[in-house]
């Protein structure tokens, strides 16, 4: 992305604010919308930069229309590459294949981001408001209390004393915020392990759609392509670069990780004015694409809302008023809590249609791909189910006359 000649100056936040602690993608989108709304935001991370690993994804499309809404949902377009269809092969065979082009979305087709690049297109528009992440500055101690909480904050050997009016934990899988909530994780206690490499493939390899291919009893190999020859390629075999068959061409590899996840999510997201969000509040399998975009949408919803209740005037929050405000965050919660049980729901089960499966499961699992490829009705409510749409509206039929 080229560098704007003309950046804005840096504006200095003020004590009494929102904090975040962590510039992921969620901490990041947080940041954008509070500074959008006029807040003198505040972002801190311990880390030294942002990551160079293209990590998370896949962008699902409600998120790419939350994200519309902060106007960069164009640039996360044109930085992507977007998956046409999907095709199951089973024991090196085409079984099935599912056209994208009936997604319920005006994109038609899955948009896919290395997280590098989702950072940057965010902190790129947080510069442009004239806020960037205080880095090499973490998080060290916290009180909180009903109107926001008083922090101690370490930048290199130097601490230092604040208050903020909302404590934002975006702080990823061993947050500390969460520790502040005294809340625990739940979830199932097996771990997911998938070995994952961004690899280039020979000229020959199908860059428009998606490949799941199975053989029974054998680890499952899934290919998303992600523009210009690479290819994000991810296996449940210990290591996914074994997997790979030579006719692929396998050439240069970009970028290679273990995952290893549990699935689950934090019972209480929100306690008074401290707040968490995205990893620090739900974790999943990489392989239903939903950690990222669920992370995005728990900033922007809560953000949202922090935003409004900002507008009243202090002289109007009377008791009466402060218990709606709180009814409001809890409807919040819960409804995040919903959307999380549901991508986790949705990240479980595709981990076990992947996951060593018998020949008998294996065909059943070709007729039901097949059967919904061939009827685009039943391919538009399976796909809104992948996009993260509601289902279409079916449209009902006009009453008869009398
Ligand atoms: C190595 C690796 C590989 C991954 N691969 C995949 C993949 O292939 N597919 C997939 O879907 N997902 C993958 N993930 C998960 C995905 O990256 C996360 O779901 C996503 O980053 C969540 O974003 P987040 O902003 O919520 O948290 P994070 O991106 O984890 O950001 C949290 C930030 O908080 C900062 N922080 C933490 N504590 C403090 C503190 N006390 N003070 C200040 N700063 C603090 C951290 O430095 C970090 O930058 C991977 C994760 C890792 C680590």
């Amino acid at each position: 992305m080229a560098d704007n000649p003309n950046p804005a100056p840096i504006k200095k936040a003020r004590a009494g604010q929102p904090l975040i602690v962590g510039a992921g993608p969620t901490g990041l989108a947080a940041a954008l919308n509070l500074a959008q709304a006029g807040h003198a935001v505040r972002i801190i991370d311990r880390n030294p930069a942002p990551t160079s690993e293209s990590r998370a994804i896949v962008i699902t499309h409600r998120t790419l229309d939350m994200l519309r809404d902060l106007g960069v949902s164009d640039k996360f377009v044109s930085m992507g590459h977007i998956v046409r269809g999907l095709i199951l092969t089973v024991n090196g065979q085409n079984k099935a294949q599912i056209d994208f082009e009936f997604i319920p979305h005006k994109l038609k087709g899955l948009l896919v981001v290395p997280q590098n690049f989702t950072e940057r297109i965010l902190s790129d528009a947080l510069r442009e408001m004239g806020y960037v992440v205080e880095r090499r500055t973490e998080l060290t101690r916290a009180e909180m209390d009903t109107q926001g909480g008083n922090l101690q904050l370490k930048t290199g050997d130097a601490y230092e004393a604040t208050h903020v009016s909302w404590l934002i934990g975006a702080d990823g899988e061993q947050s500390f915020v969460r520790q502040l909530l005294d809340t625990e994780m739940k979830g199932s206690a097996e771990e997911h392990h998938w070995s994952v490499v961004d690899i280039d493939l020979g000229p020959k390899i199908d860059s428009k759609n998606m490949e799941i291919c199975l053989a029974a009893k054998m680890p499952a190999l899934i290919r998303i392509p992600l523009g210009k020859g690479k290819h994000r390629v991810i296996s449940n075999a210990p290591e996914v670069t074994e997997m790979i068959p030579e006719h692929w061409r396998p050439g240069g590899i970009h970028w290679q990780s273990d995952v290893v996840v549990h699935h689950q999510q934090a019972e209480r997201r929100i306690v008074g004015r401290a707040v968490i969000i995205g990893d620090a509040a739900h974790q999943m399998s990489p392989l239903a694409g939903r950690n990222l975009s669920l992370g995005i949408e728990d900033a922007i919803s809560l953000t949202n809302i922090i935003n409004d209740v900002s507008r009243i005037s202090p002289s109007m929050i009377t008791p009466k008023v402060e218990e709606q405000l709180n009814h409001l965050f809890r409807a919040w919660e819960r409804e995040r809590l919903g959307r999380s049980r549901y991508a986790m729901w949705i990240s479980n089960r595709v981990d076990a249609l992947v996951t060593e499966r018998t020949g008998w499961e294996l065909f059943k699992l070709a007729q039901m791909l097949r059967f919904i490829g061939l009827l685009p009705s039943v391919q538009r409510v399976a796909l809104a189910l992948l996009a993260d749409l509601s289902p279409p509206e079916v449209e009902k039929p006009a009453p008869k006359a009398q």
